[in-house]
């Protein structure tokens, strides 16, 4: 080997989604795809979840809806929850993408498009349940209601979900932003709405906490094998990492040996002197990390060309060299250079 590559287990993704559903069911999978699959590669990613069964999608953007849309094929159910613009609206509307709303002018901005495109809209209501990022305040929920019923009765769109965000940092918090959720659902479903999706929770609060599944959970870290930060560990969780940074040794000294990979890759440079990696069993400290090489502690026996593990492979994974420097497991994935070639087994 003579680059990095990001090796990415589809059987062990596979393993993982079985998991997660095997925890959260009778809840419905969303398995989230934001960030490119967060860093794994979304079109294998979502071909491989789509043979798994899995129905429901959610992502980002418009643009990853479409790709979604390309890689699950007709029959599943894309989540887009940022959409911006009328000419954004048009393309999720024509692949048939349904539509997370969380304000006003948005709604109307949805209804108008879909009347000139003569089609339908999904639309998802999101009520703020206090993260304030985005979202309808309760205030104005019963408002953005009963907008939503004359919409709905002139045919160009069908409210078919609510649903929220929540920090997961504490459970109180979240107790309240569930009271919240509890409320604007139970609102939009004496509207009369025939709501089949109600989802606020994200891979930790799906696990751990019953009474946050609804009809759906949208997860993406658990699905991929990236435990929380501080949280349970994989195999409480049931979930192993999927992708594993490998790259060649390059240069051997007395006392060290060079990687070929580095920050230009994605590698964070506070890795250095916080951080280890595991090689043959062994605990390996970083030394330095420059743009495209990585100086580690010289393992026993290294020689140029060996592969060496960075995360994952039952090693350090990417959760434990982010805890490292502060940061989360996504984090050290979504940043791995898109130049990296991604590497799958079970495609
Ligand atoms: C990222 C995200 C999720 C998934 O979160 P995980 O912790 O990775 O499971 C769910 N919902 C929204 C809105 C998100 O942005």
């Amino acid at each position: 080997m003579s680059a990095p590559v990001l090796h990415v287990d589809l059987d062990v993704f596979a393993a993982n989604i079985r998991s997660v559903r095997a925890r959260t069911a009778p809840a419905e999978l969303m398995l989230v795809v934001k960030d490119d699959a967060y860093g794994h590669g979304l079109d294998a990613i979502v071909r491989r979840a789509a043979r798994e069964g899995v129905r429901w999608f959610g992502a980002f953007d418009v643009r990853e809806s479409l790709r979604a849309r390309h890689a699950a094929g007709p029959d599943a159910r894309i989540f887009s929850w940022l959409t911006v613009g009328r000419e954004e609206i048009a393309q999720a509307l024509r692949a048939d993408i349904d539509l997370g709303v969380g304000d006003a002018v948005f709604l109307e901005d949805i209804a108008s498009v879909a009347r000139a495109e003569q089609v339908t809209a999904r639309i998802h209501l999101k009520i703020d349940t206090g993260l304030h990022r985005n979202g309808i305040r309760p205030e104005d929920w019963d408002g953005a209601l009963r907008r939503a019923r004359v919409l709905e009765d002139e045919g160009v769109l069908r409210l078919v979900g609510v649903w929220s965000h929540i920090a997961e940092a504490s459970d109180a918090d979240d107790d309240e932003a569930r009271t919240l959720f509890d409320r604007a659902f139970g609102a939009a479903e004496a509207a009369g709405f025939a709501l089949e999706a109600r989802h606020l929770s994200a891979s930790a609060a799906s696990h751990a906490r019953p009474e946050f599944r609804y009809d759906l959970v949208r997860v993406g870290a658990f699905c991929y094998g990236v435990r929380s930060v501080g949280g349970p560990s994989g195999r409480e969780l049931g979930i192993v990492p999927i992708a594993a940074l490998r790259a060649p040794i390059t240069h051997v000294a007395d006392h060290s040996a060079t990687l070929g990979v580095g920050s230009l890759h994605g590698l964070p440079s506070a890795l250095a002197r916080r951080a280890a990696l595991e090689v043959d069993g062994t605990t390996r400290r970083i030394a330095e990390i420059a743009l495209v090489h990585t100086v580690i502690e010289l393992p026993p026996g290294a020689k140029i060309g060996d592969e060496v593990t960075v995360f994952g492979d039952g090693a350090a994974s990417a959760t434990d060299l982010a805890e490292a420097i502060g940061t989360v497991g996504e984090e050290i994935l979504v940043r791995i250079s898109p130049l990296i070639p991604r590497n799958y087994r079970g495609l």
